[in-house]
């Protein structure tokens, strides 16, 4: 059967911790035609060490794209009605690598990575002038999290990344940078750059002006030419140099959050979204104006949909390890074989009875930031059984929201849960793939390409399921005090 095309389309790489996708979306009715997942590789070499390897991460946004542009064939749909492609990405992951040869210099230093504690540390000693240094400029707390760090860690044990920081062949960026610039063409003229959404991550970005700041540079030590261009979220970088859509624009570039902000059509200050990914992040348009949080919450870029539009500031509540617990319960533990089995287990008992997860295996994020706090479980009795440690899981997801205040959305469970723990209702989008959605979206509103309208008629495309709170406040609120519990048991645990 012939499908009708209702528009050009618009391709979106969704590049995550957990899984690689390629989506493609119908620019005049959001409507998701056809997409391609692959799971990516995470590795443990050492007790809080999480690395991953980016030709693996390359190569998996390669075959996302052949993947989904055979399943399109198979529609019938033709691919040259793709008119750009839109790349969203984990962010603050850090890579180096070699303009030369195209090669990464070591693996990807990922976001959750905790071997930077000392650095940290060291780092906070010699703050200059005020402790507000760093925070007043990034809306970000000295933490092992971002990619600053991360990246003065390569360069003070690594030799290969020395060597070509000394030979002017290094260049650094976060997954963005590398994919854009690999897709761009890589050693025959690849882009070197990255979104202001992105930079905001890195520690090192001013995001009052706009700029890599030098004074920051120089507080970590980092050679400003290995920085790439900071671009808006939304202008043509360059063209695809190989594969089935060779030729195509990438104009379209956010840090996933930021993206699930923009595909949930959080464009009004006040509007927040929750994403349930590897970690939880919770972001609330500030608009134009920067805000910053006495609570723990992080200050950031949301969004610069364009070169002359104007830049959008977020209220972050980040928590690092959401459906990573789930994955943790599957490889680490067994378990459970698949992260949708989690559901079938919590829903047998219904209830943790009495057992808290407090899952800090890379410390606690917000509000605490607390790199000591190490997981724990605990309440466990001789009734605990595997049933009750998935709930706590599951219920830990949503204390750690609760906490922020403010993949795992298809798990009913979860967002029913939520909505008690909250003591809210929590409306879902029933298309999950928003940030891909908002990806797609900043690359079809680019100049030049102009096939997505942002203007507030087109913005109806996303339905909503609803779930209300069904136990009482007063159980809500015992269940929350007890997890604060479980929360301060957590902490100082690694001295
Ligand atoms: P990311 O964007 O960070 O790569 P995803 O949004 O793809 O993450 O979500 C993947 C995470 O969600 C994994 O950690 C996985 O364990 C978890 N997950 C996936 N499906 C479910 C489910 N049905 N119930 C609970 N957790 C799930």
């Amino acid at each position: 059967s012939k499908k009708a095309v209702l528009g050009p389309l618009v391709g979106a790489v969704d590049q995550g911790t957990s899984s690689t996708r390629f989506l493609v979306f119908n620019s005049k009715t959001a409507e998701l035609l056809s997409h391609h997942q692959v799971e990516i590789k995470q590795e443990f070499p050492r007790e809080g060490w999480v690395e991953q390897d980016p030709k693996e991460i390359l190569h998996s946004v390669y075959e996302c794209i052949e993947k989904t542009c055979e399943k399109l064939g198979q529609l019938n749909i033709d691919i040259s009605n793709i008119k750009a492609i839109g790349v969203s990405n984990q962010r603050e992951t850090t890579v180096v690598w070699d303009k030369i040869t195209g090669e990464p210099l070591y693996n990807a230093v990922v976001w959750l990575d905790l071997r930077t504690q000392s650095t940290v540390e060291s780092l906070s000693k010699r703050i200059p002038g005020n402790n507000n240094f760093v925070k007043s400029k990034t809306g970000l707390p000295l933490s092992t999290y971002f990619s600053a760090v991360k990246l003065r860690w390569l360069l003070d044990n690594v030799r290969k990344v020395q060597k070509a920081v000394e030979e002017k062949r290094a260049l650094f960026g976060t997954i963005d940078s590398w994919l854009i610039w690999s897709l761009t063409g890589g050693v025959n003229g690849g882009v070197h750059c990255t979104d202001v959404t992105n930079a905001s991550r890195t520690m090192l970005f001013n995001i009052h002006s706009l700029e890599w700041d030098k004074q920051l540079c120089e507080f970590f030590g980092i050679p400003m030419e290995i920085l790439p261009n900071v671009r808006s979220s939304s202008e043509i970088y360059g063209l695809m140099k190989a594969g089935a859509l060779e030729g195509v624009p990438i104009s379209g570039c956010l840090g996933d959050q930021s993206a699930a902000l923009v595909g949930q059509m959080c464009f009004q200050i006040g509007q927040a979204k929750n994403t349930y990914g590897t970690g939880c992040f919770l972001l609330c348009n500030t608009g134009h104006k920067c805000v910053f949080s006495d609570h723990g919450l992080l200050t950031t870029v949301a969004y610069k949909l364009g070169r002359d539009k104007p830049v959008y500031y977020a209220l972050e509540g980040s928590v690092a390890i959401a459906g990573a617990v789930i994955r943790w319960l599957r490889d680490n533990l067994g378990i459970i074989k698949t992260s949708e089995e989690i559901e079938k287990l919590a829903k047998e008992v219904g209830t943790s009875y009495g057992c808290y997860f407090v899952p800090a295996f890379s410390g606690l994020y917000a509000p605490y930031w607390e790199p000591s706090a190490r997981g724990i479980i605990c309440g466990l009795t001789q009734f605990t059984n595997k049933c009750h440690i998935a709930f706590a899981a599951l219920e830990a997801v949503c204390f750690q929201t609760r906490e922020v205040d403010g993949g795992m959305t298809s798990n009913k469970i979860l967002m029913q849960l939520q909505a008690d723990i909250l003591y809210i209702p929590v409306v879902k989008p029933s298309m999950p793939e928003t940030t891909a959605l908002g990806a797609a979206m900043a690359a079809g509103a680019a100049e030049g390409v102009g096939v997505w309208s942002l203007e507030p008629e087109d913005l109806s495309a996303v339905t909503m399921e609803r779930f209300e709170p069904q136990i009482n406040a007063e159980e809500s609120e015992i269940r929350y005090s007890t997890w604060k519990k479980a929360v301060m048991k957590s902490m100082g645990w690694v001295t």
